[in-house]
């Protein structure tokens, strides 16, 4: 039951904690970064995913993920040091910040 070791092995981070997102996400910027909230699937819940704002538009439309916008997505297993780094590149108000800060 406790069976919380998993760990994906990343060529960056070494080994880490698998975390999902879309496949826009792996490797886009600006895309929005939506997290699920609510209510989960609970032999997931320790498991972080994200995906963008188009996935979570196509989501929305079919009223939940189907096979065509799972397909759409093509969740992708990351580690959980990329998926920070996907989101720092991807929410919207960082991407804008940070051009604002840095230039
Ligand atoms: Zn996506
Ligand atoms: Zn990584």
């Amino acid at each position: 039951m406790s069976d919380d070791n998993r760990r994906v092995h990343c060529e960056r981070h070494g080994l880490k904690r698998p975390a999902f997102v879309c496949k826009h996400l792996v490797s886009g910027a600006g895309l929005g970064f939506v997290e699920p909230s609510g209510e989960q699937d609970p032999e997931a819940s320790d498991e972080q995913a994200a995906w963008c704002d188009r996935c979570e538009g196509a989501r929305l439309a079919g009223g939940g993920w189907t096979p065509a916008s799972e397909a759409a997505a093509g969740i992708s297993l990351i580690c959980s040091d990329c998926f920070e780094a996907a989101r720092a590149r991807n929410s919207r108000w960082t991407a804008v910040s940070r051009r604002w800060g840095y230039s």
